[in-house]
């Protein structure tokens, strides 16, 4: 049976010098390759340049690079970009470019699919097939850049985890990404430019607190009443509020980090005095801020954005309360591109 190759991307620095110097080659050969793999982000043996033939055939014996392709780029009239990405295998993930006037995010997705189940998300329809690997994260943050390069003349300026999937399920991978994407030796962004978005997996968060990272976190709250969390997003009912509370609780008490939580307003659902009493008690313990986002119809009758008197309500009382308030509009919903519409449709 043959061999399957490995990606030699799935190596680190050190033990891709060690195949060279096994393969009675220098250790040096290893920094080389590391850095067209990594600086560089070329897709083929072929394409590194100053290393011999015989090298890079003796490389294509071994190993394989599986670069994520663009399969398909769609541009919204308010200039996002989302991007289908193919994986080695086949499979499909989406990532989106969102220009504003001074910053251009890269969204990514951490999973093929997800294995949460929230009822308002189109990409929980699509069952989690597999965890992205630290390398297929990357390359999203790679292709992005050059999209931001090429059609509005900046670098990448910020990345959010708000792609397909449940970041904090994929946790040591998209650790390892992130190492990547901030060393010197990657893309050398600065974590405080990154934002990793979780339904609210406590345990993990704890963990995060415990590892001391230095990226930032948003919590997909949009309700601080238990009953209510457990219809729109039903794992609610295995890590209850109580328990992302304290894990939020001991991140802060780590970390001194503000913690930022994302909130829709639905008609019927959370548009009520008693929600926003509840959000309040809720993040009232530390520096808080919530991103009131728009809602992102994805064919389903159960939803509806809230009217403006309700939005108003919340801004107000949040305010009242010190609590920092930020009203987000949609970015390209006409390619459905915006939150919760990633769901592979073309
Ligand atoms: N699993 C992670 C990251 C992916 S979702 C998380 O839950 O945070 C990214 C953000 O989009 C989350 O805040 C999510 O609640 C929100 N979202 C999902 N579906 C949406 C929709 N239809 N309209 C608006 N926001 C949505």
């Amino acid at each position: 049976m043959a061999d399957i190759k490995k990606d030699i991307r799935a190596l680190t620095k050190d033990q891709i010098r060690e195949f060279f110097v096994k393969n009675g080659d220098k250790s040096f050969r290893g920094n080389q390759v590391y850095e067209w793999l990594w600086q560089r982000g070329i897709h083929s043996f072929e394409e590194m340049t100053n290393i011999s033939k015989e090298t890079r055939q003796m490389m294509e014996n071994h190993f394989v690079i599986n670069h994520i392709k663009v399969d398909q780029m769609q541009r919204s009239s308010d200039g996002t970009i989302k991007n289908a990405i193919k994986l080695h295998d086949n499979l499909i993930v989406e990532s989106v470019l969102i220009p504003t006037a001074t910053r251009t995010t890269a969204c990514v997705s951490s999973q093929v699919g997800c294995s949460l189940d929230c009822k308002f998300c189109a990409t929980s329809r699509l069952k989690r097939m597999r965890n992205l690997n630290p390398d297929e994260i990357y390359d999203q943050v790679v292709v992005i850049d050059n999209e931001s390069r090429l059609y509005h003349d900046r670098p990448l300026s910020n990345i959010v985890f708000m792609g397909m999937g449940e970041p904090l399920m994929n946790y040591n991978n998209v650790l390892k990404a992130i190492d990547k994407i901030t060393s010197p030796e990657g893309l050398g962004m600065s974590p405080k430019r990154i934002v990793v978005s979780t339904s609210g997996v406590p345990k993990m968060i704890k963990k995060m607190a415990d590892d001391n990272v230095k990226f930032k976190l948003a919590v997909s709250l949009h309700s601080a009443i238990d009953e209510v969390r457990d219809t729109i997003m039903p794992f609610n009912k295995t890590f209850p509020l109580k328990d992302l509370r304290e894990s939020l609780v001991y991140w802060y008490e780590k970390t001194k980090n503000r913690i930022t939580y994302e909130y829709v307003v639905w008609q019927g659902i959370n548009d009520k005095r008693k929600d926003v009493d509840a959000l309040v008690q809720f993040c009232k313990f530390a520096p808080s801020k919530v991103n009131i986002i728009e809602y992102n119809p994805i064919d389903d009758g159960m939803f509806q954005q809230a009217d403006s008197l309700a939005i108003d309500m919340y801004r107000d009382i949040l305010e009242a309360n010190n609590i920092t308030v930020t009203i987000r509009r949609s970015r390209g919903k006409d390619i459905d591109a915006a939150c919760g519409q990633l769901a592979n449709k073309k």
